[in-house]
């Protein structure tokens, strides 16, 4: 199965609600939509309620995207802890609207090692594990998505080691974050060459076109999304590659011209 869809309300409907989202999405011919909380999370449960109700009835998947402001390596610990509550407020209402996935860009190395970066992010995780069980949400996995800045925790490799070892946490392939971090080279095989090892039902993932500055060779920082004909990653290879191995899939576009993107990808996968 493959969902595709908009990374929030789809451009053409600006100033609509996210019901009205929905069912633009579902109007587009689309059948995705992550819902953005990147600014804070504002939604009550009881509304959260009803776009999972509206997304069952126009048959679009939902996921969530948690608020930017999330680093669970920083020093100051009450930082750590909103960090936290904002990515629990985020599954409580991901576990309201059947949304089975809540994104986020788990931390800063700061002056961690990548070790110590991983070890600290690995106990954040489990830490806000125990603390959804508390709550009975068990329908949520934790998105950890690949970043794209050097100064991030979240290569694919760490991304993937952590989801190894905690089964409720998922990672969230960011295809263009994976690009600009490896300074404008991405092989969409040793990708799920290396997702095998978790034996994924489904993978999560986001694309874009991307902006990027190179540090080194191999190496260099997002910069800001662009559409994908201005970024030269061959996403119609990342669609052949997807059908010939019957990946499942849900591709959430994070394009500036969202949903036009979005049924690119559709139209490169014919369906
Ligand atoms: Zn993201």
């Amino acid at each position: 199965m493959i969902y595709i869809g908009t990374a929030g309300i789809p451009g053409c409907c600006k100033g609509c609600n996210s019901i009205e989202g929905i069912k633009t999405i579902s109007n587009l011919g689309l059948n995705a939509m992550e819902v953005e909380f990147v600014r804070g999370v504002k939604m009550n449960l009881n509304m959260a309620k009803k776009l999972g109700e509206t997304a069952k009835k126009y048959n679009v998947k939902l996921s969530i995207h948690a608020p930017y402001y999330i680093n669970l390596c920083s020093e100051d610990k009450s930082k750590i802890q909103a960090s936290k509550k904002r990515i629990i407020d985020s599954c409580e209402r991901a576990s309201k609207m059947n949304a089975d996935i809540v994104v986020f860009h788990p931390a800063y190395y700061g002056k961690l090692t990548p070790e110590q970066a991983f070890e600290k992010v690995e106990q954040e995780c489990k830490n806000m594990l125990d603390m959804l069980k508390k709550k009975k949400i068990d329908n949520v996995y934790l998105g950890l998505e690949t970043t794209g800045k050097l100064s991030q925790f979240g290569t694919l490799d760490e991304i993937i080691k952590l989801c190894k070892r905690n089964k409720k946490c998922r990672p969230v392939i960011d295809f263009a974050h994976i690009y600009a971090r490896r300074g404008g080279n991405i092989n969409f095989y040793e990708i799920f060459d290396k997702l095998k090892t978790l034996r994924l039902k489904h993978i999560h993932s986001h694309f874009s076109g991307i902006n990027y500055s190179l540090v080194e060779k191999g190496k260099g920082n997002e910069k800001n999304h662009l559409p994908l004909d201005q970024c030269k990653i061959d996403y119609k290879k990342l669609a052949d590659i997807i059908k010939k191995k019957k990946i499942n899939i849900t591709l959430i576009s994070e394009s500036p011209i969202l949903e036009i993107d979005a049924l690119k990808m559709k139209k490169y996968l014919n369906l």
